[in-house]
């Protein structure tokens, strides 16, 4: 788009209330700067979209972009060059399904975020934690039983680092912040196919977890941690923890602290969902898949009652190797136990809230980034414009800059 363009007559999304409006939106350089009926074209160009359904580019709060295969063990002995080759493509087909920023939750690097900022490389706006603190025999300790060599140091394309004992915890956790973390990632459970972990294990001790709070809270950053049973995430919780990964076995008490404590919530059901349908073909065990449909049952009743009890939720997707293509199911998923309107705001206003950017991203207003979706459907009408976004999609703008398809009107 040129410097200054006028999208012209589209349908503009307004996710406080829910509801459209017809309005034109300005764009100077890489943000919003006016939106409303007529607005005048000085030294701007136009473009005509109307008919067309303009919302907020989407926002996943839990990805990893450098997963290029399901068996995490493959990325610390494989060549960073290669996985980044992998990552570039993984990032340019979030683009193609909608999403203009996401959050890595353990892999991604300062590296691929500088990439991306810079335009070397086409793909969502990156927040990334580098590698995710885990404890020796933790969800991100990748060796086998057998494998008695020191675990992952942290170095290199891996998805985490091991670290042990407060000290151990506060130094992985400055490594992190010294290469320009957003958040830390911390595993505070067991895993579904982590090698040698229990799904019912609590990781970290409360003052292993508390080192990490208080060392991303110095540096004015946040701490995520994977949990999934009550147990694990009540504990990080009442440590200080911002948002919860999964979550899916979470009771009562979890959606208390969650309320009580301003933290998030980040399911992520399309991995299970994924994970059911190809997780065999993806090299998971006979009895890690048997796992999977009550892990995803009970999290489609975690985020139901996490709904119900007012917790903030965000979208996210949590998907490895070939299953990334599935990205947008998370939408279908969770429209069964949501209004679509509050899974909208999962993938926008509130995911914006936990990345630090209201107002700026995930939000149609003067302002904010030109992140936007050009739809040739109402997503609000029907779950399928944005599960299968690949239909409806006509444009994605992020920054000021067509990234994805092109802008036009709709036929008559
Ligand atoms: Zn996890
Ligand atoms: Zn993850």
């Amino acid at each position: 788009m040129p410097t200054s363009t006028i999208l012209r007559g589209g349908h503009v999304l307004d996710l406080t209330d829910g509801t459209w409006r017809t309005a034109d939106v300005r764009v100077d350089e890489a943000t919003i700067t006016a939106i409303g009926p007529g607005l005048a074209e000085r030294d701007a160009d136009e473009l005509d979209v109307t008919g067309r359904y303009l919302m907020p580019g989407l926002i996943d709060g839990h990805v990893h972009v450098t997963a290029f295969s399901a068996e995490l063990r493959d990325l610390e002995e494989t060549a960073a060059s290669y996985v980044t080759a992998h990552a570039a493509r993984t990032m340019r087909a979030m683009l193609g399904r909608g999403f203009t920023s996401v959050r890595d939750m353990g892999g991604a690097d300062h590296g691929l975020a500088r990439a991306q900022a810079e335009g070397l490389l086409p793909g969502p706006r990156l927040f990334f934690c580098g590698h995710a603190l885990s404890q020796t025999g933790g969800h991100g300790d990748m060796r086998l039983p057998g494998d008695d060599r020191p675990p992952a140091a942290g170095l290199g394309p891996g998805i985490s680092t091991v670290a042990d004992g407060v000290d151990g915890v506060r130094r992985a956790a400055r490594e992190e912040l010294r290469r320009g973390a957003d958040h830390i990632k911390i595993m505070a459970s067991g895993g579904v196919a982590s090698p040698t972990d229990r799904i019912d294990s609590t990781q970290f001790s409360i003052a292993e977890i508390a080192a990490a709070v208080e060392e991303a809270a110095a540096a004015n950053r946040y701490v995520g941690a994977h949990a999934y049973t009550a147990r694990a995430i009540n504990r990080a919780l009442r440590a200080g923890v911002r948002s919860i990964e999964h979550g899916n076995l979470l009771d009562a008490e979890s959606l208390t602290l969650l309320r009580t404590r301003d933290a998030f919530l980040v399911p992520t059901l399309v991995t299970y969902w994924a994970l059911q349908r190809e997780g065999r073909q993806h090299g998971l065990s006979a009895t890690s898949w048997a796992k999977v449909e009550a892990v995803l049952d009970r999290g489609l009743a975690s985020v139901r009652l996490a709904h119900e009890a007012g917790v903030r939720i965000v979208f996210g997707s949590d998907l490895l190797g070939g299953m990334h293509r599935y990205q947008n199911e998370e939408f279908r998923l969770r429209a069964q136990v949501q209004p679509l309107i509050d899974v909208i705001r999962s993938a926008t206003t509130t995911a914006a809230d936990l990345l630090g950017r209201s107002g700026t991203l995930g939000v149609l207003a003067p302002g904010a980034a030109a992140d936007l979706l050009v739809l040739d459907a109402d997503p609000l009408a029907d779950v399928t414009v944005l599960a299968d976004i690949g239909d409806h999609l006509r444009a994605v703008v992020q920054g000021g800059v067509v990234v994805h398809g092109a802008l036009g009107p709709s036929p008559r």
